[in-house]
């Protein structure tokens, strides 16, 4: 039987009845697909997370990958044939655009589509990269460029990786040491050691192609650019050379010379890789023949972030799924009712106030954290139907720059906040099941251990936090969150549930009004930092801001999720009084109030522990810790 449980009622509740993606189906660059495919996309492929993708879950976790010495990654039978079930089913098309022979799916179906996938199997998925990575690249290459690399990439399937990490670059992607210098024939050789690559090797596809950052460097060895991630260029490096009829040529000095041993995720290839091994050069091709890594990474770094909190939300969905049907079958003690009578009945676990206590944590969060993907998802496909617009020379411009920036505020809350709150929830999922849950005999360990990987990488916790302050906040003079703001305000004052949820959005406006202040505080410092002429006082008021930065992530991730939720409150008690007795619509009410009424107090305490912060813990002497 399948570990993965799906939830395809609540994902349909968010895309059809709240986000109303239908309307969206037909037109511009969706315009292959209509309401009922879409429908039956998402059932197919909960077919096939639930079976054949599943399938390897727990083969790939104990089976351990080989590594020989050509650097060649062998990978369990089960988890190839996860993926030749993908691949035979085409799935990869829904996620490219129609020039690239994909079906113009809109995002929130594609990530929707990736999240069952990811929760059934997410090793299996990451394999699955090379032809989304291949797309997200394709625009920045010359033509020359995108017809002898992009085409046999995508179309013969090869894998795909994204190399950045260094020994000493880790958050500090600018440390980075690699170098690329310009070879007579036009490629460039690429020299240095990078680490913890994800599908560095796997022998899956014919062809692997990797996205490399380095620093160019002239004959000399002089950098082309300056220093830090400004001086970083990307490069496509291919495990085999294509030649110009696209045929496969030689094999490139790119080699896997160690994988790590992880805690999970254990049948994905995390490789130490060498470029320029052996007295063979690692031939590469500068993407667009422009020095402009960071700026072109950044486009599969926003992909990979999305997927990351995707993924890690839709594991604690199927952690808190399997929890539930636990509950319903195990029984011990009796109600807490009726302890005292020894004779009373024993009840199955979910009749345990702690029990529901737990369960509707862990049901609101996961049903909140789907709601925040989804709707920035939406956000994607209107950005899709805008751009389409604009090409075309009928869009709006400003509308459109600002959906972009509102999707570039949340992706740090996706990746941030779901990666954390899933990580710590799991733990809850697990305690459902008492010591069955740290036995092999229930997934719940295998998701701790698959999930803590997101907190880590594609930027930790705390680089999401600084991003989210200072690239998305604070650089816009807070244009893009009071833009937010405004319609959380906007709904907080409004008639949403007809009566039913006014003290719900009251808890609402009382929050948003302390996340103000927190950002008032905040954006205080960074001023005051600006204006002050002692170096150590401007320091003092930036080390505040950064003790402070991953409780504002967390603050207002918390704020957008309340929302949200009660949003899709408001829609379950329309539903409700329109006649439908579903009883998941209550199940929606109950999880928004509960969110509002146990998560939204808590903004009150920690806007007096930001506005209370002092330097002590910065100040405090090495030797004192
Ligand atoms: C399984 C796995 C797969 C990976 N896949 C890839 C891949 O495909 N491609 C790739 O390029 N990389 C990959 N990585 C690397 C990953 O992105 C890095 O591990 C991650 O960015 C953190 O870098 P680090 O490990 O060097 O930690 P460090 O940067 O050394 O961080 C250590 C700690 O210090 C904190 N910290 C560091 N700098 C700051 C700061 N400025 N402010 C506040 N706190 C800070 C961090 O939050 C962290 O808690 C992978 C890693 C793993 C484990």
């Amino acid at each position: 039987m399948t570990h993965y449980r799906s939830n395809l009622r609540d994902i349909e509740f968010n895309l059809f009845e709240v986000l109303r993606i239908q309307d969206r189906l037909g037109h511009g660059p969706y315009a292959q697909l209509d309401e009922e495919t879409a429908r039956e996309i998402l059932r197919e492929v909960e077919r096939l997370a639930s079976g054949p993708f599943a399938a390897s879950f727990v083969e790939g976790d104990r089976t351990p990958l080989a590594l020989d010495e050509d650097g060649d990654v062998t990978l369990p039978p089960g988890v190839r044939a996860s993926l030749d079930a993908y691949f035979d089913g085409e799935w990869y098309r829904l996620q490219l655009p129609e020039h690239l022979g994909g079906y113009g799916a809109t995002p929130s179906l594609n990530w929707t589509a990736t999240a069952m996938l990811a929760g059934a199997n997410s090793s299996a998925l990451l394999y699955t990269a090379g032809p989304f990575f291949a797309a997200i690249v394709d625009p920045l290459l010359t033509e020359e460029q995108r017809e002898h690399w992009i085409t046999p990439w995508v179309e013969q399937r090869w894998g795909g990786t994204m190399v950045l990490t260094e020994p000493e670059a880790g958050s500090d992607v600018g440390a980075a040491r690699t170098t690329a210098r310009l070879a007579d024939d036009g490629t460039w050789h690429v020299s240095g050691t990078k680490r913890f690559i994800t599908n560095g090797d796997f022998d899956w596809p014919d062809n692997i192609v990797h996205l490399v950052l380095a620093r160019a460097v002239d004959r000399d060895g002089t950098p082309i650019n300056g220093p830090g991630t400004k001086g970083l260029s990307l490069f496509v490096v291919p495990k085999w050379w294509v030649e110009s009829d696209g045929s496969l040529g030689e094999r490139n000095g790119v080699r896997v010379v160690g994988l790590e041993d992880k805690m999970g995720i254990k049948a994905s290839a995390t490789c130490e890789m060498v470029f320029g091994d052996r007295g063979v050069p690692a031939r590469g091709v500068l993407v667009g023949g422009r020095h402009e890594g960071i700026s072109q990474m950044f486009k599969v770094i926003e992909y990979a972030r999305m997927l990351v909190g995707v993924k890690a939300i839709e594991t604690l969905s199927t952690g808190y799924l399997n929890a539930l049907q636990y509950t319903r079958e195990r029984v011990q003690g009796p109600d807490l009712a009726r302890a005292a009578d020894k004779t009373s009945p024993r009840v199955a676990i979910i009749n345990h106030p702690d029990v529901r206590r737990s369960l509707m944590m862990q049901k609101a969060h996961v049903e909140g954290m789907r709601a925040l993907v989804l709707y920035t998802a939406a956000i994607q496909d209107d950005i899709g139907l805008l751009e389409h617009d604009v090409a075309a020379g009928t869009g709006d411009t400003a509308e459109l720059e600002r959906l972009r920036r509102r999707n570039d505020l949340l992706l740090p809350l996706v990746k941030g906040y779901g990666s954390e709150k899933s990580y710590e929830l799991l733990a809850q999922s697990l305690q459902i099941f008492g010591g069955s849950g740290y036995t092999r005999d229930f997934p719940l360990e295998q998701y701790i251990r698959d999930a803590k990987i997101d907190t880590l990488y594609e930027g930790t916790t705390a680089i999401q936090a600084l991003d989210l302050f200072f690239r998305k906040i604070a650089r816009d003079q807070g244009a893009t969150i009071r833009d937010l703001f405004g319609e959380v305000l906007q709904f907080a004052k409004g008639d949403a549930g007809n009566g039913a949820l006014a003290a719900e959005r009251a808890l609402l406006g009382e929050a948003l009004e302390h996340a103000g202040a927190m950002l008032t505080t905040l954006g205080g410092h960074v001023t005051a930092s600006l204006t002050s002429a002692d170096e150590q006082e401007a320091a003092g008021h930036i080390h505040r801001v950064g003790l402070n930065t991953t409780s504002l992530l967390l603050s207002i991730a918390e704020l957008v999720i309340a929302w949200l939720l009660l949003r899709h409150a408001d829609v379950a008690v329309a539903a409700q009084e329109a006649g439908d007795d579903d009883p998941f619509y209550e199940g929606k009410v109950a999880a928004a109030r509960w969110f509002a009424s146990q998560v939204l107090p808590t903004f009150a305490a920690r806007r007096a522990i930001l506005e209370h912060t002092d330097l002590g813990v910065m100040e405090l002497d090495d030797r004192a810790w």
